[in-house]
Formats: C-alpha cells, sequence, structure tokens
C-alpha cells in the first residue's frame, strides 16, 4: 500500500488512452488538485477541476465527468468503495505521514484497560499502517483482532462514518487509531464494547464512553423535540454511494402506518436551508448517517436518523447508530 504518485496516475491514464480527465478533490487537497492539473495538462492530458467540495468515496462526480466529455475520473482522497460508476475512476487514497507507534508505546498502560484480545481498527488515512501498529501490539502481549468489514471499505481494520463492520468481532475491547471523535464513537455504539481512541498526532488516548454518553444525550433530545411532529420529511440522497432509497421509503411507510404525514424528498447536498419553505415539523436523513449528527444544530427543526425514527414510534428501546452496510 503506497501513495498514487502523479506518474502512476498518467500511466494508468495513457493505458485507458484518457484524453480528458475530471479530477474530483476533498477541500484538503485542491492545491494537490491544481497541481496534479498542471502537470497531467503538461503531459497531454485535457484536465477539468471540479469546484464541488467531495467529502468521501460515497460521492464520485462520475456522472459529471461523463457530462463534461472525460475518459476518466481521478478522484483524490479516499480509498476504492465498490459502486457502479459511468466512468474509470482511479481513487486516490491520501495516507498521513505521522507515524502511529510512538502513540501506541505511550498508551500501552490504558490500552491494557481494553483486555488482551483487542479488535484493531482505523480510518483510511492510517491504514498502511495498521500491520505495524498490529506488530507493535502482538510483541507488548496482545492477541490483535482485524475485522475484515464488508464491501464498503477497502482494506482490513478500515472504518468509516457510516460503518464500522470492521470493529465487530469476538474482541474484549477496541482500539481505534485515528485523529477525531465520531469514527470512535461510532465504533463504541455499534460493538457496545470499550472502546479507546488514540491520536497519533497529539499522542492523546481517550476512552470513548463519556463521548458517546454524550452524543446519546443530544440524540434524545432531538429525538424529544421530534414527539410532537406530525407532517415529516424523509430525505433520501442522490449521492451514488449514500443512496439508500429502499431504507427512506421504509421510513415513510413506518411514520404513515403510524399516523404521520410523510413525504420522502431526494437531495443531492444535504442543508436546512435549501428546504426552508416546505411544510414539515422535522426531517429524517436517510443518508450519509454524519448529516443528522454533526450538522443538527444548523437545523431549524429536529433531525433523526432511520434508527431514531424508531425509538420515536416506540419500535425500539436501545439507541443504535445509524450505519451503512455493504
Ligand atoms: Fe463518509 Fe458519510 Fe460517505 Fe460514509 S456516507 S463515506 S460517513 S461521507
Amino acid at each position: 500500500m503506497h501513495e498514487v504518485s502523479s506518474g502512476e496516475i498518467l500511466k494508468i491514464l495513457r493505458e485507458l488512452c484518457a484524453e480528458r480527465v475530471l479530477i474530483q478533490t476533498p477541500e484538503g487537497l485542491k492545491g494537490e488538485a491544481q497541481a496534479l492539473a498542471d502537470f497531467l495538462e503538461e503531459n497531454g492530458v485535457e484536465a477539468i477541476i471540479s469546484g464541488d467540495i467531495n467529502y468521501g468515496a460515497c460521492d464520485p462526480a462520475d456522472r459529471e465527468a461523463k457530462l463534461l466529455g472525460c475518459d476518466a475520473l481521478i478522484h483524490l482522497g479516499h480509498s476504492y468503495m465498490r459502486l457502479h460508476l459511468e466512468v474509470p475512476t482511479i481513487f486516490v487514497p491520501a495516507f498521513a505521514a505521522v507515524d502511529v507507534v510512538p502513540s501506541l508505546e505511550r498508551n500501552l498502560g490504558e490500552i491494557r484497560r481494553l483486555g488482551r484480545r483487542i479488535a484493531l481498527v482505523t480510518t483510511a488515512q492510517h491504514i498502511h499502517q495498521l500491520d505495524r501498529a498490529r506488530k507493535f501490539l502482538e510483541k507488548n502481549g496482545f492477541d490483535v483482532l482485524v475485522g475484515h468489514g464488508d464491501s464498503r471499505v477497502s482494506w482490513p481494520g478500515q472504518v468509516l462514518g457510516c460503518n464500522f463492520a470492521a470493529a465487530k468481532v469476538d474482541a474484549e475491547g477496541v482500539l481505534f487509531i485515528g485523529a477525531g471523535y465520531f469514527h470512535p464513537i461510532g465504533v463504541a455504539l455499534a460493538t457496545r464494547k470499550p472502546t479507546l481512541a488514540v491520536n497519533p498526532y497529539s499522542g492523546d488516548a481517550i476512552w470513548m464512553d463519556n463521548e458517546a454518553e454524550r452524543l446519546i444525550r443530544r440524540r434524545w433530545a432531538q429525538i424529544a423535540k421530534a414527539m410532537d411532529a406530525e407532517r415529516f420529511g424523509v430525505i433520501t440522497s442522490t449521492k451514488k454511494g449514500q443512496l439508500r432509497l429502499a431504507e427512506a421509503k421504509r421510513v415513510v411507510r413506518l411514520l404513515r402506518e403510524h399516523g404521520k404525514y410523510a413525504r420522502l424528498i431526494a437531495m443531492n447536498h444535504i442543508s436546512y436551508p435549501a428546504l426552508e419553505g416546505f411544510d414539515f415539523d422535522a426531517y429524517v436523513i436517510v443518508a450519509c448517517p454524519r448529516v443528522p449528527i454533526d450538522d443538527y444544530e444548523n437545523w431549524r427543526r429536529p433531525v433523526l436518523t432511520p434508527p431514531e425514527v424508531e425509538i420515536l414510534l416506540g419500535l425500539r428501546e436501545d439507541y443504535e447508530f445509524d450505519e451503512i452496510l455493504g
């Protein structure tokens, strides 16, 4: 597993006989996208940069590439996701340079509190170091389990903000390597096991129990706010890897069966301002699970995930994280 260089991208494009390409980038790699476009044009391939910010491999711009007459799409920053794409697509994941082992070494005492048999997971940014991390932990007496995950991820041990399948193995606890809280909170809620997040940048180790509790409390508050709602907008996504039409229809059906008014809405970029003017008391987002959880403060109406609707309707008692499984 190594970084894909500009030269390798050019080689693949030549093999594809591609004359024009679209380059898609997340916010943090705009400079790299521009440099790649310059490099490709110097080497005889016409390059167009997509100005739409991209958040994941779930949102490839293959339709846009086709519309623009491109022979291929270059998707920067995320690893391969199995989707039906309209043009050949080169996924170019971005691996972080930080060494993960020193942060594990520093936190061995905390990691031991997980038990001897531990699951090891990380995000795509650190996945190239997962094997080194596993060997280091094994040398220190742990039985390390790296789950295969499902077809939504590219590598064993990889988790996404919408998919924690790789963490669901027969371990006593889960060790997450990476920055940010969303993924390890998701791991803790999806596995119901003690979860420790070790941040390789800061060297800190944080237990996720309290963080998960705090998130659940916030989500129960959203559910409580939606208790009196009668009219629900159920939003499905038109992004290829977030499209969950059958699940959205199931949610509409459930709401209607419980006497609520529910209407299906399809959107590409889901945000509250675009919905102002519609007559709904609450929304359900059946797309990227991060949207209602990360962005709810920007919504003037309660905004729920599908499992939260089930709680609202009295069909479920335990809180469950929304996941897109492959
Ligand atoms: Fe990430 Fe959301 Fe896409 Fe999942 S659906 S890959 S969490 S952006």
